[in-house]
């Protein structure tokens, strides 16, 4: 998998720019502009290094930056803070309450590249994912097996590929396009409609155990998902 960048920014303009940039590297490239969301979004996908915006509405990104530090399941990830012009201040509270280092506002997109790239030499290797965890699901990547609570369900490979690509990134949609491309292959002809037959295969074994955690969203694709659906959902 490729390394997973957080930007926490609310300046949109800049966000664009970061991402298309971050993208072009080769990166997976997530975005949040909420503080008070930010955390939780880090603690929920776990990116390799983070760019957090010192100004954000509702949180600060020093309070930010102290509440990952505080977390030990999340506190390694590398922060790069990003400050305002000359605010010699902010940079020395940037690096106190726990940033890894920063970049002054206006920044070359180069030089935060290049940035980004240090933290990530400077990261621990990551270890070799041993388990995914979801809810009540956890998949052992080691002896390729699923469980839901204390139940062991079987499943065949494509439904266990599936599950392992909804397990990625909890909530996030993925379509019914990429999951032909990583479930079967670039070169392999599959039929679109062949997706959702095993996905109600993954939802039978799956649903035996507890409730239905693969959401639906009609005519765009799938996603693991416990939270209450809206009414834009279809349950097949
Ligand atoms: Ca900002």
């Amino acid at each position: 998998m490729s390394n997973r960048i957080m930007i926490i920014e609310d300046e949109e303009a800049l966000v664009v720019l970061l991402k298309y940039n971050l993208e072009n590297e080769g990166f997976e490239v997530l975005t949040e502009s909420r503080g008070s969301k930010a955390v939780a979004e880090v603690e929920a996908h776990h990116p390799s290094v983070i760019i957090l915006d010192w100004m954000l509405p509702e949180m600060s990104g020093v309070e930010i930056c102290k509440l990952i530090r505080s977390k030990p399941d999340i506190k390694n990830i590398p922060i790069i803070m990003l400050t305002a012009k000359g605010e010699e201040e902010d940079k020395i509270k940037g690096l106190g309450a726990g940033a890894d280092d920063y970049v002054t506002k206006p920044f070359s997109v180069p030089e935060l590249v290049a940035r980004v790239k240090a933290q990530l030499r400077r990261a621990p290797e990551p270890q070799q994912e041993k388990e995914k965890i979801f809810e009540d699901i956890r998949m052992d990547m080691v002896e390729k097996k699923v469980f839901r609570g204390d139940n062991y369900v079987h499943l065949g490979p494509t439904e266990f590929r599936l599950l392992r690509t909804l397990m990625d990134v909890p909530g996030k949609v993925f379509s019914r396009d990429f999951l032909l491309k990583t479930v079967w292959g670039d070169n392999i002809y599959v039929e679109s409609r062949t997706i959702d037959v095993h996905i109600r295969r993954l939802r039978l074994a799956l649903n035996k155990y507890g409730p239905d955690y693969i959401r639906t969203v009609r005519s765009t694709g799938y996603a693991l998902d416990a939270s209450q659906h809206s009414d834009e959902e279809d349950f097949e």
